[in-house]
């Protein structure tokens, strides 16, 4: 079994967070460390540490991470200017919570992704 995080905690609403979306898939909240105008973490309800760990079981939670990214851009106002999804994946990709989840960010230009 997988070690929880924070991040189950706060799907649970255990701890607080500025949840802006849930349903019973996914979760949704702004990063506490924002690093753009918007910073929405979006995370399955069901603890998958890694996308290495991903299966074919996990394919309704993780295409609602992708309905739910669209619903949020719309809602933050930068669904027509853009945003970046980023899903980092263990200790190259520099992921520092392993509870799988995807970064939304937006609100200004980005910049290229690899510099
Ligand atoms: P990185 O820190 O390199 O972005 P991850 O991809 O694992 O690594 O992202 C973890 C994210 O979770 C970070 O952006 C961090 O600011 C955020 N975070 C950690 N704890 C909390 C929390 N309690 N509430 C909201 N965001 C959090």
């Amino acid at each position: 079994m997988a070690e929880e995080t924070i991040f189950s905690k706060i799907i649970r609403r255990e701890i607080p967070a500025d949840v802006v979306y849930q349903d019973e898939l996914v979760t949704a909240f702004r990063d506490i460390s924002p690093k753009a105008p918007t910073h929405v973490l979006i995370v399955p309800n069901v603890l998958i540490p890694t996308a290495n760990d991903v299966t074919e079981a996990h394919e309704h939670a993780l295409g609602r991470m992708f309905t739910a990214a669209a619903k949020i851009a719309r809602d933050e106002g930068i669904d027509e200017n853009g945003y970046r999804l980023i899903v980092n994946c263990n200790k190259h990709g520099g992921q520092e919570v392993y509870h799988i989840h995807m970064h939304l960010l937006g609100g200004e230009p980005l910049g290229p992704m690899l510099s």
